[in-house]
């Protein structure tokens, strides 16, 4: 058995993380004689400067033809004044929409050693432990929009948001599945008692929990469930919600789980998915091999687990990545007094160690 990962680093931070994370993969594949294969391509400013556009064909095609992408980050202020339709972003976007990246999953865990950085109080982040299933190439942020129109004579603009039983039936499933290999347990978030969408959205989830027996399903409101967060996060294991509900709470869930360096996320795909940190290219402290690479390290465990069903070494990255908090390992971005400062690649080399 072969895999074939595509690495996209990016810009910024995007190389220091994408090398720590490729570095932890090859433990993995060491250890537990996986056969992967890295191939490394172009996208963001960097594919920019190179080809005069952030997102070239060969890179997409490359992704189209792997088992799992693994992406660093794009942007930077260098890129500030390039054509809006040329932005670094925009390669993120293309990718989304080039890949049919319907689903993205955002784990939120506070590993216990991390637990001061939470803004929350430590009796309420402990064992906190869930995953934000978002829809996220429809609903609102996709639907017909205007700008601006009169309207008896005054202006306005609006957003139409729709959503098919399809649409819906393929995250609801995909929900339903993850929460299968995690504690059984989904929350569908909607805001049913005042939107139609949210109404189909409900029928369809319930109708899709049927097939799924073993999990128990249950319903809140979007509004609820923003304050359940922040009161209780221990309640959830898996949310799955539409593309701006999923926005909006994904951010909030982050801000429990502490620290923007530490938490991964996936994509999933219709053909690859993709697997990127929560966080940006950090343009401040890009080239000082000082980001934290744990993000992008639990985004390869995420590529590991999903894409290519290699559980075993995907609990051992993860395992390693606790393991090496536990024993007071910390870059800059988490260092205090008592513990042990390392930068990216020294980091990178004891959760490699500890796989
Ligand atoms: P984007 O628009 O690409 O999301 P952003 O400006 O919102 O970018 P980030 O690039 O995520 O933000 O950076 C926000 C802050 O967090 C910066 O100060 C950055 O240095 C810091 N930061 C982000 N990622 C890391 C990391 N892996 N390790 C350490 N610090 C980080
Ligand atoms: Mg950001």
């Amino acid at each position: 058995m072969a895999y074939n990962i595509t690495v996209i680093p990016g810009d910024g931070i995007g190389k220091e993380i994408t090398d720590g994370a490729v570095e932890v993969l090859k433990a993995a594949d060491k250890k537990f004689g996986l056969g992967l294969n890295f191939a490394y391509h172009d996208a963001g400013g960097t594919a920019y400067d190179k080809f005069g556009t952030p997102l070239p064909q060969e890179t997409i095609d490359a992704c189209k033809a792997s088992d799992g992408v693994l992406f660093g980050a794009v942007g930077g202020d260098k890129w500030d004044k390039v054509d809006p339709a040329k932005r670094p972003e925009k390669a993120i976007l293309g990718l989304r929409k080039e890949l049919g990246l319907y689903a993205n999953l955002r784990p939120v865990k506070v590993a216990d050693a991390l637990i001061e950085y939470s803004p929350l109080k430590p009796e309420l982040v402990r064992g906190a432990d869930l995953v934000i299933v978002r829809e996220l190439i429809g609903g609102i942020y996709f639907g017909e929009k205007c700008e601006s129109e009169q309207h008896n004579g005054v202006e306005r603009a609006w957003d139409l948001e729709n959503y098919s039983v399809p649409e819906v039936e393929r995250i609801a499933k995909l929900a339903f599945e993850t929460a299968k290999l995690r504690r059984g347990k989904v929350t569908s978030v909607d805001k049913s008692n005042v939107l139609a969408t949210s109404r189909l959205w409900r029928r369809t989830v319930e109708k899709v929990a049927k097939d799924y027996p073993e999990v128990e399903c249950n319903n809140l409101y979007v509004d609820n469930c923003a304050m359940q967060i922040a009161v209780k996060p221990t309640q959830f294991d898996v949310i799955v919600t539409g593309n701006l509900f999923g926005d909006i709470l994904s951010d909030e869930a982050a801000v429990v789980g502490g620290s923007i360096g530490m938490l991964p996320s996936a994509s999933i795909g219709e053909c690859t998915s993709l697997y990127e940190p929560i966080h940006g290219s950090a343009p401040d402290i890009a080239g000082k091999g000082i980001a934290n690479p744990i993000g992008t390290i639990l985004s390869a465990a995420m590529l590991l687990r999903y894409s290519l069903h290699e559980e075993a070494a995907a609990d051992a990255i993860e395992a390693a990545v606790d393991k090496a908090l536990a024993e007071g390992y910390r870059t800059p971005d988490l260092w205090k007094d008592g513990f042990t400062k390392v930068n990216t690649s020294e980091m990178t080399k004891i959760i490699s160690e500890r796989v």
